[in-house]
């Protein structure tokens, strides 16, 4: 069975981003990128899957900007077998990237999709939904527990009354969140292997996908900055405050 596993560069969560003085968007110069987080969890669990002998080849595909060959190479030192990067450097929506990932999956035919449940530079939490709906095939989003046997994937997910299971048959779209597992670090043999590992490189206008942004961004703003907090000196105190300043006792 062949994994695909989505993988965007986004810049890496411990930067304290800045938003451009314009407030066209994030200003990314100069800052760390790494592979989106939730994408490094599907990429271990797609390893899994291969340890486990259920998974016999993994894909990693990003479409973005030529330097997210970076990001696909940590993929294959992770453990991916082969790496497609979609090269772009317009600015691509998730519907875009929706689109282009059903025409790489038309021909790679994998059984299943395990990808990130958000990237966390947009945080749209789009794409995997977008990409089941584009190949009209079943979906799981916020996967946080996994069995696939049988032609079907079992799925816990992460909803707010706790976990729900449910189950999918094959070829599915499943999109993980955190808990699912703890991915690995790269090994320094697997970072020189991955140098060797095939990297193929096509165009959005090969893949006959029209990237052009549907949505516009009308501003970005920073977050309003928080109050400082107040240390209180006893218990006595904390339940004072609470009554009479923030009016909640
Ligand atoms: P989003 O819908 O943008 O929050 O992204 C959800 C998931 O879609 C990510 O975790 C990735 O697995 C995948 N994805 C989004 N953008 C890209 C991209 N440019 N290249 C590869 N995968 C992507």
């Amino acid at each position: 069975m062949k994994v695909l596993v989505p993988v965007k560069r986004v810049v890496d969560y411990n930067v304290k981003i800045r938003v451009k003085a314009d407030r066209s968007g994030v200003d990314i110069a100069n800052v760390k990128m790494s592979m989106n987080p939730f994408d490094e969890i599907a990429c271990e669990q797609a390893i899994r899957l291969k340890e486990a002998g259920v998974a016999t080849e993994i894909i990693a595909v990003s479409a973005g900007e030529p330097k997210a060959q970076e990001t696909l190479r940590t993929a294959l030192a992770m453990g991916a077998d082969r790496a497609i990067l979609i090269e772009s450097t317009d600015e691509l929506q998730p519907l875009a990237v929706a689109k282009l990932l059903a025409a790489i999956v038309k021909k790679e035919d994998p059984q299943l999709v395990l990808m990130g449940k958000q990237a966390i530079d947009d945080d749209s939490n789009q794409t995997g939904q977008m990409l089941a709906a584009l190949l009209g095939w079943p979906q799981a989003t916020f996967v946080s527990r996994l069995t696939v046997a049988d032609g079907q994937a079992e799925a816990g997910r992460e909803v707010d009354e706790g976990i729900q299971t449910i189950a999918v048959k094959l070829p599915a779209v499943l999109t993980v969140d955190l808990r699912l597992n703890e991915p690995r670090y790269a090994s320094l043999p697997n970072i020189m292997k991955a140098k060797k590992k095939p990297l193929d490189v096509v165009k959005p206008a090969d893949l006959g996908v029209d990237v052009a942004p549907r949505l516009q961004y009308v501003q970005v703003e920073e977050p309003s900055a928080r109050k400082a907090g107040v240390k209180v000196g006893s218990v006595q105190e904390l339940v004072q405050k609470l009554k009479t300043e923030a009016g909640v006792l």
